[in-house]
């Protein structure tokens, strides 16, 4: 783990002994953006065991912190979708009498101060967080680490995020891997090994003996409204409530959303009107939607994936809890990874998901703006005000591209076939610098996940691990015709063509497309797709 210092420091420490804590009235769980939920979470059970032992108080906290939202470009979809589902946790918190205390804090540099300050007013003896792993963030744990020492509070760091935690899965060399198949066989192999380990649900926190409001010491401190929103960071009442339905808040609907995707019961989508793609057909026992998902899981115009994204970046549900469920459903032993079949391919697509937490923990410069491929950094990219707009907008006069920002611009959310179609395109089609796309995704999508989208960015625009080679470029209409076969995605989404039938409406003729109000294409495919194989074969010399 040479790499990343503060992640290796941050992974020595977690497990070294800091000297005993003084005596004090309470356990504090500090609950982080990536793990909204109080079923399944580490830091939170073993905090919860520690204050029954000690018999303290557990209160659970909260930090808003709107300088780092701005830092990762967060969307507002994201913070508002934090904020609901702190709302619904809470209320679970209440019922045991656990205070749910949230904190507003500006200025970045100054948290673990601030934080501190904040134990020791809550005459707090030991502090419970799962890790994050961007850099910034563990560089700010290690500070809290140091002063919690001073202070005689005893830090507690857990892994929780990942099904298997950055670090453990290694070449034969002890590197970390950079490419993805060799990574996903011995991340097989080791959760396999080690099932109980890695697999393992966390009990649920037990309740406080008394609201801390009755404790004569603690007496002010108890739970502080969760706010509506975050200044800068307030979401328009309309998509507000677009969000509310499409991505609802809370265990219990991340819970519903697993089971619609792996039994074969008619649920209705949770994207409801919103979505009019969403299958609510009553399916029989062969074709639950992860039957099927090794078949059609590239299909746009289906409702063929999960849709958890938002829960899993979010941790209101855990990836463990997600494998168990496909263990529950195979009824083996061993947790199905293959090729071979849709709910091993699900669980591949699971493990993409810890592959690109391990990059981020072990290369931290892929999230400061750096390609993982050094030699890329020079390729010459375009600087083009109209074309990026074209793009956001999904006003390029390609359909399948338009209809995939359209539909990210609505929901916060894109198939994993069309965020790859249109990264494609940005990078090598308009060749604009890939970092412009990379943070427009994170200001639009509801699970925006700096791991996960860097490396989609990074594989699309071929500077990452692992990346698609920079000469095999995705024709987007050949993508058009394969991702969305029967039109209905780009129909659905570009109401313009909704008229057109048959093959034409992946590539509308100039005459047709002029008659229907909808933009030429804003370049011809052939013509860049060379451009950008000239850059990238010679970077920083045309
Ligand atoms: P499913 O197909 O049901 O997969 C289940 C889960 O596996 C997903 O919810 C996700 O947690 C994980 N997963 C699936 N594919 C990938 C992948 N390629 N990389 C990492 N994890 C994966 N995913 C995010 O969660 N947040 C992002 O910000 C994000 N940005 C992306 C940007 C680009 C350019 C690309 C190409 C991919 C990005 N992805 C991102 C990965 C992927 O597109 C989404 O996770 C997926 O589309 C979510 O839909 P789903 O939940 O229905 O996925």
């Amino acid at each position: 783990v040479q790499a990343n210092p503060p992640f290796s420091r941050l992974l020595d420490e977690v497990c070294s002994v800091v000297r005993s804590p003084r005596l004090g009235k309470s356990i504090v769980y500090w609950m982080r953006m990536g793990d909204l939920r109080t079923v399944d979470n580490r830091a939170l059970a073993a905090a919860s065991q520690q204050a029954a032992g000690d018999k303290l108080p557990l209160v659970v906290l909260f930090v808003l912190s709107p300088q780092d939202y701005l830092a990762h470009d967060r969307s507002k979809r994201r913070i508002d979708f934090v904020l609901r589902n702190l709302s619904v946790i809470k209320v679970s918190l209440a019922e045991l009498n656990i205070p749910l205390h949230t904190i507003s804090h500006t200025i970045r540099r100054t948290l673990p101060s601030k934080l501190m300050s904040f134990l020791e007013s809550l005459q707090c003896t030991q502090l419970f967080a799962n890790m994050e792993y961007e850099v910034d963030e563990l560089r700010r744990d290690l500070q809290i680490l140091a002063l919690s020492k001073e202070k005689g509070i005893r830090p507690h760091y857990f892994q929780d995020r990942c099904i298997i935690d950055p670090g453990i899965v290694k070449t034969k060399d002890g590197k970390a891997h950079t490419v993805y198949s060799p990574y996903q066989r011995t991340w097989i192999a080791t959760l396999n090994e080690n099932l109980d380990t890695y697999l393992e649900e966390s009990p649920l926190p037990q309740a406080n003996a008394s609201t801390i409001h009755e404790d004569p010491i603690l007496g002010p401190l108890f739970s502080t409204p969760v706010p509506d929103f975050v200044d800068g960071f307030q979401l328009d009442p309309a998509d507000r409530s677009t969000m509310a339905n499409v991505w609802p808040a809370g265990s219990t609907a991340a819970q519903e959303i697993l089971s619609r995707f792996l039994n074969t019961k008619s649920r209705p989508s949770q994207l409801g009107a919103a979505d009019p793609l969403a299958d609510g057909a009553e399916q029989s026992d062969k074709c639950s939607r992860i039957l099927v998902y090794g078949e059609q899981r590239d299909r746009g115009d289906r409702d063929t994936t999960s849709r958890l994204s938002p829960y899993l970046s979010a941790g209101v549900i855990s990836a463990r809890q997600c494998v168990r469920a496909t263990m529950s459903l195979t009824g083996l032993t061993k947790v199905d990874a293959g090729k071979t079949t849709g709910i091993g391919r699900w669980v591949q697509e699971l493990a993409w998901r810890d592959f690109y937490t391990n990059v981020l923990a072990h290369f931290p410069r892929v999230s400061m703006g750096r390609p993982f491929q050094e030699k890329l950094a020079d390729v010459r990219w375009e600087v083009d005000e109209e074309h990026l707009t074209a793009w956001k907008q999904g006003a390029t006069g390609i359909p399948i591209v338009d209809a995939a920002m359209r539909q990210m611009n609505t929901m916060g959310w894109l198939h994993n076939r069309m965020r790859m179609i249109v990264a494609m395109f940005l990078s090598k089609d308009l060749m604009l610098d890939w970092r412009l796309g990379e943070r427009y995704f994170m200001e639009q999508l509801v699970d925006g996940d700096l791991a996960s989208n860097n490396g989609g960015w990074q594989w699309s625009a071929s500077t990452g691990v692992d990346p698609a080679p920079y000469f095999r470029i995705f024709n987007p209409y050949i993508q058009s015709s394969k991702a969305d076969p029967t039109g209905d995605y780009i129909r659905t989404f570009v109401p313009e063509l909704k008229s057109l039938k048959g093959p034409e409406i992946h590539n509308p003729p100039i005459k047709v497309a002029d008659k229907l109000g909808y933009p030429r294409p804003i370049v011809v495919h052939a013509e860049v797709r060379e451009r950008a194989i000239r850059r990238y074969k010679n970077p920083g010399q045309e």
